[in-house]
């Protein structure tokens, strides 16, 4: 019996696709990666159909690559050995929503568009992306270590899984964190951290079908201060970061070079010696505490400099106010509209920003390009996400190379500086894992053959 019989016997006709045009659509996305065309598309309904689909692949020993909505770019999604992808964007009820404990667990398929609104109808919020594409999962958000709209004050988005249910490369069920051993999904601690088996693993240890995360009052008052920089790549970058960061006012720190989409028209317009904009958030229950939290941010703005340059206190029109306030606002996704565009991206800390950027803008020059970034800064040990935002012509295939080389070289000089990639295609995992020590890639290697003995689960992603 051939894989595509068997998996007749377990699903529905409507739950498996081996059309040309539909593989073809699962094969890339925007960035520079090689297209690879999975064998099969299925698209389970229930956790038992995964199960299902799980135990056949073993028994076949054929490559699974799960997937929801395919948004992410730098070939995260891509199934690298073929075989099947499994699409759970069918599984998209929300299972609960506690707003006693404040929790809500999602399936797979639930879009963080479908979050924001039922959260929204109740007063509520929880951390989703700045402006991702609305149909995007939130739970592969939160397993890729996603980057919500204020990680100084949640981390990196995997810092809210609360638990989770997971079917493990062998086709067994289990449940991480308190729902594992209490009827809520409220927390993962005091208990052996076993939500780590899954996120930051992409899909490679097993496919999650269930996963809790808490919910927020809305904070009654928003406010936005905007700082401009002229001269970045100055070593003090870091420091005013830091003691931004230290002032502990703020929920959002982020940075955007001029041509980075968040910073608003009005205020480019005012002055274009800025290199970089500093965009800070701060929430409270009151317009005092508001003002007051501004003021701190200002003042010590005012005392500061980077690269021998004043940090200026830029105003904001009314729109570019309101607009920068508005987010998260999530995004119509075509990925053609996106086609030749990447986003190479590691965690680093702040001291390291201004060195690291001045090497990838050297490396981009070199190459013709001019690079973008964007830096957000994350809750922990004075560190942030570095992203660098590179455009090309997919058509081309001489620019599809140079941007490959480039790509590399921006992940080398990440790497250099102690920085660690993030949602990496393997070529760039290999690249951070000949820093790594010999007991940690032994102890990933133990990981992912006691969770998928066969292999079969998105193979060549982080290990085998
Ligand atoms: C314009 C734009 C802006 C964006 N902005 C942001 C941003 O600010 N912050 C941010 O974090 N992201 C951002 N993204 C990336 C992306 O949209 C989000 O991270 C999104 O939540 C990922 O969901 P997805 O459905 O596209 O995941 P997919 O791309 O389908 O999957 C992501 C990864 O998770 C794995 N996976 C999927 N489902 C499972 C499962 N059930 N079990 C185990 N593994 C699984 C997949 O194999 C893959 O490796 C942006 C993307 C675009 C195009």
């Amino acid at each position: 019996m051939s894989l595509v019989e068997a998996l007749a016997e377990i699903l529905s006709s409507n739950q498996v696709d081996v059309d040309s045009a539909t593989l073809t659509r699962y094969s890339y996305d925007a960035s520079e990666c090689p297209a690879a065309k999975p064998d099969l598309v299925v698209l389970p309904v229930t956790v038992q159909d995964v199960v299902s689909v799980v135990r056949l692949a073993n028994r076949f020993r054929v490559p699974i690559t799960p997937v929801v909505s395919g948004t992410n770019g730098w070939g995260l999604h891509i199934p690298l050995r073929r075989g099947i992808v499994m699409d759970l964007s069918r599984m998209k009820k929300v299972v609960e929503i506690n707003e006693e404990m404040r929790y809500m667990v999602v399936e797979p398929g639930t879009t963080v568009q479908t979050v924001q609104g039922v959260l929204a109808q109740r007063g509520l919020y929880t951390s989703i992306p700045k402006s991702c594409p609305a149909q995007a999962s939130m739970l592969a958000n939160l397993l890729i270590q996603g980057m919500g709209a204020s990680p100084l004050r949640f981390g990196p988005q995997s810092d809210m899984i609360n638990g989770l249910e997971a079917v493990l490369g062998g086709g067994e069920v289990v449940r991480c964190g308190s729902c594992g051993c209490s009827p809520y999904w409220f927390a993962r601690t005091p208990l052996p951290e076993l939500v780590g088996l899954f996120s930051g693993w992409y899909g490679s240890t097993g496919i999650v079908t269930k996963i809790s995360f808490p919910i927020y009052k809305k904070p009654a008052y928003i406010e936005v201060v905007c700082l401009g920089i002229e001269r970045p790549f100055g070593k003090d970058l870091g420091s005013l970061i830091s003691s931004l960061v230290d002032l502990d006012v703020a929920e959002d720190i982020s940075c955007y070079t001029p041509g980075v989409k968040f910073v608003g028209d009005d205020v480019k317009r005012s002055n274009s010696e800025i290199g970089l904009y500093l965009y800070a958030t701060v929430s409270g229950v009151s317009q005092i505490l508001i003002k007051a939290k501004r003021r701190a941010l200002v003042d010590l703005a005012d005392k500061s400099s980077v690269g021998g340059r004043p940090v200026r206190i830029m105003s904001l029109s009314k729109e570019d106010r309101s607009k920068y306030l508005k987010l998260p606002s999530l995004i119509d996704f075509d990925v053609e509209r996106f086609g030749g565009s990447t986003n190479p991206c590691c965690h680093i800390p702040f001291s390291k920003w201004a060195t690291t950027m001045t090497q990838v803008q050297r490396a981009c020059h070199s190459l013709g390009r001019k690079p973008e970034f964007r830096l957000e800064a994350f809750s922990g040990s004075h560190y942030g996400s570095m992203m660098t935002y590179l455009r090309f012509n997919k058509d081309d295939k001489k620019d599809v190379e140079t941007i490959r080389r480039l790509v590399r070289r921006v992940v080398e000089i990440y790497v250099d500086n102690g920085g660690l990639v993030w949602k990496a295609p393997p070529w760039a995992w290999k690249i951070q894992m000949n820093k790594s020590s010999a007991g940690f890639t032994k102890l990933l290697t133990k990981v992912k053959k006691t969770l998928d003995p066969n292999g079969i689960m998105s193979p060549s992603r982080i290990i085998g």
